[in-house]
């Protein structure tokens, strides 16, 4: 149960949130929630796929609950992270195959953030 409000909270947000900020998010509605209890779920969730998980250079990680194929343009200057859905899952799976042809390793997927400046930023 508390596993499916973290999940619902996170798809809530179009942000990419810390754990922190799905933290303060959840106990608004569920103040019994312990951020250990969700940093808990987000670490199953992640490994199980059914979020993901964005490296974030010298930031904390940041989570997402949209698993569709795309990527992540993260903004240096405000750490805002954006998604960018530039070409569709078939160039994915070029890419992947590309991978996979080369050097023989089972691709699951492929993550991809660009960095730079943001709009708001520039
Ligand atoms: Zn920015
Ligand atoms: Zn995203």
């Amino acid at each position: 149960v508390q596993k499916q409000i973290i999940l619902d909270t996170l798809k809530s947000f179009s942000t990419h949130p810390s754990a922190d900020e799905l933290h303060s998010e959840i106990i608004k509605s569920h103040p019994s929630i312990s951020k250990a209890t969700v940093y808990r779920n987000m670490r199953h969730l992640a490994e199980k796929g059914a979020i993901i998980q964005i490296a974030v250079a010298n930031d904390v990680a940041r989570y997402d609950g949209c698993v569709d194929c795309h990527q992540h343009f993260i903004c240096e200057k405000c750490g805002g992270i954006f998604d960018v859905h530039i070409g569709g899952d078939d160039d994915s799976e070029k890419l992947n195959d590309a991978v996979r042809n080369k050097y023989g390793y089972q691709v699951d997927k492929c993550i991809t953030s660009f960095t730079g400046t943001c709009l708001d930023c520039i």
